[in-house]
């Protein structure tokens, strides 16, 4: 479902991804650990457009992004197809983005109805159950600064799922909230997880990783140094930098 092939990406001449290569499938959890600066942002941020890669390939669905051939630089396909694929990717960071403006109903209803040109009784429905489901239905007329820190980050997840996204890509989505408020998310996060939504998750929760993705990608100094099922990955690592990594994590 997603290709992701020798992706190759610096920042002013420093390498920060180096031959980096990632295939999922349809309904795959993928968790990306490893330590900071290790390149784990960037490769997201590869696949949801915030970043150009400079040489490699990426095929979401069957639809190239970018492709590489021979000894050239990577080539983008046209603006519309980006955009099409744009509208797949359902992003959510650790810092929630909200608008601050709108209440909760109408963050959820923005970008639907601004990108999409959906009318408000067509996503209406769509946004109750979202709303629903993250369990903040009761603060839909709330505006975000009413909102403890777990709850704005599960408006942020409804909010990118109501351009029904076919892949959720989220980047540390618990490292700003404060302890007991992880968890809320995480069963959210969870949730989607149950229901075979495919994602990329970034994350420092290794129990999180351990439960909730099919497989772990152990990614230091812009490669990916292992990766497995998450049995094999933590409780057997191959690679020393692996074992060395989940010690520090303890
Ligand atoms: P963390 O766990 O701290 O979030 P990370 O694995 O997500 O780390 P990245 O954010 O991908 O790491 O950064 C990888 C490297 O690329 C770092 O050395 C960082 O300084 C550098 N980098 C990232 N974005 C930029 C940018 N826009 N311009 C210059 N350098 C950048
Ligand atoms: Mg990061």
């Amino acid at each position: 479902f997603i290709e992701m092939k020798q992706i190759e990406k610096s920042f002013e001449g420093l390498p920060v991804l180096k031959n980096v290569s990632l295939s999922m499938a349809k309904g795959e959890v993928v968790a990306i650990i490893g330590p900071s600066g290790s390149g784990k942002s960037t490769f997201l941020r590869c696949l949801g457009q915030l970043e150009m890669i400079d040489r490699g390939t990426i095929v979401v669905d069957g639809t190239p992004l970018v492709q590489t051939t021979g000894e050239g630089p990577a080539v983008y396909s046209d603006k519309k197809t980006q955009q099409q694929l744009l509208l797949q990717m359902g992003m959510v960071f650790q810092q929630f983005n909200l608008f601050p403006h709108m209440t909760v109903w109408d963050n959820i209803l923005i970008a639907p109805q601004m990108v999409k040109g959906m009318k408000s009784s067509e996503i209406a429905p769509v946004a109750e159950q979202l709303l629903k489901k993250v369990g903040l239905w009761e603060k839909r007329d709330v505006y975000p600064a009413k909102l403890s820190g777990g709850q704005k980050q599960r408006v942020a997840i409804a909010r990118a799922l109501a351009m029904n996204p076919s892949i959720m890509l989220f980047d540390e989505p618990t490292s700003a909230l404060d302890p007991e408020l992880t968890g809320e998310v995480l069963r959210t996060i969870q949730q989607l997880a149950e229901e075979h939504m495919t994602m990329i998750i970034v994350t420092h929760e290794m129990a999180f990783a351990r439960q909730v993705a099919d497989r772990i990608i152990f990614m230091a100094d812009g490669i990916i140094q292992e990766e497995g099922e998450p049995e094999a990955i933590f409780a057997n690592p191959k690679s020393p930098r692996t074992k060395a990594f989940l010690d520090s994590m303890l």
